[in-house]
């Protein structure tokens, strides 16, 4: 089937208003999470607008996933139009939640004010502008062309902030990204216009505990000081950890460059007595810390293998334990996701880097993210390989005070989604 390029372009910049609406709409509804506030509200006013371009939608709610309650409970929208003809599927998924404001706004982060082409609010980039890019884009192509082939799909999920498991994790497991079903996904985060992410890096969250003896504080000899095991630790990772990871390159084209090599972050340390709250004004007890807990945060690249980042750890914990009285440690793993990289040379990033040439006049910059997205539960639970994330935005602006989107940002990033789309469906 032919579809022209120039009109689906000329059909979204019409829609520019609308485009500017839409995205503010969503911005008003504060889909704060944590906690998971108002995620039945904002998939109740998607499924009417998806409804009024032929969609038939389906309201998920992922029962029993991390933070599900009655108080808060993970609704899931599932929109899907058949064109009427045999042929391909392509999917847009967008979560709804977005971060807590922080402080240092200067604007209201739910009022999604325009000003000087610009839209602020609380995921304004992060990533309702995608989401509200993306309707505009299938909108636009549908009303040129009611009877395509294939299907157009949309999901709009909760909880990527918080890992996704209540969100496309749970869609996953429940077969909605089978490659027998969709053939494409497209996420529309927030990657500059220009840029196609094709995957991300690995994770492994671990919690390791050193333990001690618990005494007195005026006698720490009587006792063992499980903070000063710990200390050995962080030493250990200082002199030999940190300067092996900086050593490890990856050929995964990483943004920022930074985050080319192999990065450890210490979350949390805690050890000894519990931390009071702050009106508590009293003075803290003499005692020697039986117990002392970091969480470790290693993202790890496609060159490495999961067992041999956690080996590293263990065998320099086990060298500890031969060089140092009465060390006694333990490690949990929290979380692990594997590194993942879409085929560039698939047919999804081969049409949407014609249309980025096209439409932007750039050739695109394939990235790999520096942390996780949803792309993780698509590949890994959906088994599905084709998806990649593409949308308007500045990354670095995500999660920030004043948070904004810009609509010449949008309406690109539009353009490219609708053609792409047409091209895919074709
Ligand atoms: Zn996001």
């Amino acid at each position: 089937m032919e579809f022209k390029s120039e009109q689906i372009i000329n059909e979204i910049i019409n829609r520019k208003e609308d485009l500017i609406e839409l995205t503010q709409n969503l911005i008003k509804i504060p889909t704060l999470n944590p906690p998971g506030d108002n995620y039945l509200e904002i998939c109740e006013f998607l499924k009417s607008r998806m409804e009024l371009s032929g969609f038939n939608s389906k309201l998920m709610r992922a029962f029993d996933t991390p933070g599900d309650s009655d108080k808060h409970p993970r609704w899931n929208l599932i929109c899907s139009r058949n064109g009427g003809v045999k042929g391909k599927t392509v999917h847009f998924n967008g979560h709804t939640d977005v971060v807590e404001t922080g402080k240092d706004w200067t604007l209201d982060p739910f009022e999604g004010k325009l000003i000087d082409g610009f839209i602020y609010g609380r995921g304004a980039c992060d990533m309702k502008g995608g989401i509200a890019a993306s309707i505009i884009a299938a909108e636009s192509f549908i009303s040129l062309y009611p009877k395509y082939p294939g299907s157009i799909e949309f999901s709009f999920t909760a909880d990527e902030e918080t890992g996704g498991y209540g969100g496309v994790a749970y869609l996953a497991n429940q077969g909605l990204f089978s490659p027998s079903k969709v053939n494409n996904v497209i996420i529309p985060e927030p990657l500059n216009k220009d840029r196609i992410c094709l995957g991300h890096r690995g994770v492994w969250w671990a919690e390791i505990e050193t333990f001690g003896k618990i005494a007195h504080g005026s006698m720490p000899f009587l006792g063992d000081s499980a903070i000063r095991h710990m200390g050995e630790i962080l030493k250990e990772f200082e002199d030999k950890l940190y300067p092996k990871l900086e050593k490890i390159k990856t050929k995964m084209p990483v943004v920022p460059d930074g985050a080319k090599t192999s990065t450890l972050n210490i979350n949390s340390i805690h050890g000894g007595e519990v931390d009071h709250p702050d009106d508590f004004n009293g003075y803290p007890a003499a005692i020697v810390a039986d117990s002392c807990r970091i969480i470790i945060d290693r993202r790890f690249l496609i060159e490495e293998n999961l067992q041999n980042v956690k080996k590293d750890i263990y065998d320099l914990l086990d060298s500890i334990k031969e060089k140092r009285k009465n060390f006694s440690y333990s490690i949990r793993d929290l979380h692990e996701v594997i590194p993942t990289m879409a085929d560039k040379n698939s047919n999804l990033v081969n049409q949407l880097s014609n249309s980025i040439r096209k439409i932007i006049g750039v050739d695109p910059d394939y990235v790999i993210s520096p942390g996780t997205y949803d792309q993780k539960h698509i590949e890994r639970i959906g088994k599905l390989k084709n998806c990649v994330a593409y949308g308007p935005g500045i990354l670095d602006l995500a999660h920030q005070p004043d948070e904004y989107i810009g609509v010449e940002d949008m309406l690109d990033s539009a353009k490219v989604m609708a053609v792409s789309l047409s091209e895919l469906l074709k």
